[in-house]
């Protein structure tokens, strides 16, 4: 694996191979890696020639400065993990390659999906995802881009950043890794100590009871049933919510027939968990 600082060096590399036929393959991460993410990096190699992962904690997306403190970084795991995993290139900027001084602050016209959910909880969340991620793509120029529906909202997200700003990227999807009981890989389950990782699951539970009881018809009862659940299970909710899988449009009323996402957002004392199912 080559590792890459400069964005104008990686830059450079990766036009002189892409004029030799070889398409690439993107993998942004913000480090502390886990199974989630290498199953991203098996299937940008699946597909392309060139495999490249980004390790960057951008301070842009975080709302709350003290999250942006306590985010786990593991950075010898990481390069252990990718090269594992057998990713090409690893892009480890600092903080000016990304941003640097010339570079404009633009802002992203994201309608709607800034304005729910996470959007809503996470007030410019939206807008420094979209900022880090324009710039990443400005970089790496990727023929394929690969993201992890753990965040389901962010998907939703970049697919309309990748509409806007006409980059000629695809951009796959890949389900949810899980550990045994339930739990959605994050980096941010690092932060929980042993009773808090065990509680963690309820997140899963709650989230697959609202996907085995729901019914067409009035959706809050169950929503109130699955948030009083998870506050009984000592989470402090922000939301939990069913929307229209294709829109996000949040729903409190059911046709039987609409596909629906179901999704979350909780603290485990310090720890914020995001989560979601899709019913297929
Ligand atoms: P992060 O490092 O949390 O910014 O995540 C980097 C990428 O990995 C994003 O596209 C995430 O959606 C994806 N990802 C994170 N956790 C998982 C998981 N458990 N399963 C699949 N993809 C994941």
């Amino acid at each position: 694996m080559i590792l890459y600082k400069s964005a104008s060096a990686l830059k450079s590399y990766l036009e002189q191979q892409k004029s030799m036929g070889k398409t690439v393959g993107f993998v942004p991460t913000m480090g502390a890696l886990h199974t989630g993410h290498i199953s991203l990096i098996y299937s940008a190699k699946k597909n392309n020639g060139i495999t490249v992962a980004s390790v960057f904690v951008n301070p842009t997306q975080f709302n709350n400065p003290a999250d942006f403190e306590k985010y786990p970084v593991t950075i010898e795991q990481d390069v252990n993990k990718l090269e594992a995993g057998g990713c090409d290139i690893l892009f480890l900027p600092s903080k000016d390659e990304v941003y640097p001084s010339s570079l404009p602050t633009q802002t992203y016209k994201l309608g709607y999906l800034e304005t729910i959910l996470e959007g809503k909880y996470r007030p410019g969340h939206f807008q420094g995802v979209s900022q880090v991620i324009h710039r990443l793509l400005d970089i790496i120029r990727p023929n394929d881009l690969y993201l992890g529906q753990k965040d389901y909202q962010q998907c939703m997200v970049i697919k309309k950043l990748v509409e806007h700003t006409g980059l000629a990227v695809n951009v796959h999807i890949h389900p949810t890794v899980r550990e045994r009981d339930g739990l959605a890989m994050s980096s941010r389950n690092l932060r929980l100590n042993k009773g808090e990782r065990q509680q963690a699951v309820k997140i899963y539970e709650a989230l697959s009871m609202v996907k085995k009881e729901i019914q067409p018809g009035d959706l809050k009862p169950l929503k109130n049933k699955a948030m009083m659940f998870l506050t009984e299970n000592n989470f402090k909710v922000d939301y939990v919510e069913i929307a229209d899988a294709a829109t996000l449009e949040l729903m409190d009323h059911w046709d039987g027939k609409r596909p629906l996402v179901m999704l979350t957002a909780a603290y485990l004392n310090e720890v914020r968990l995001i989560d979601n199912l899709v019913m297929d």
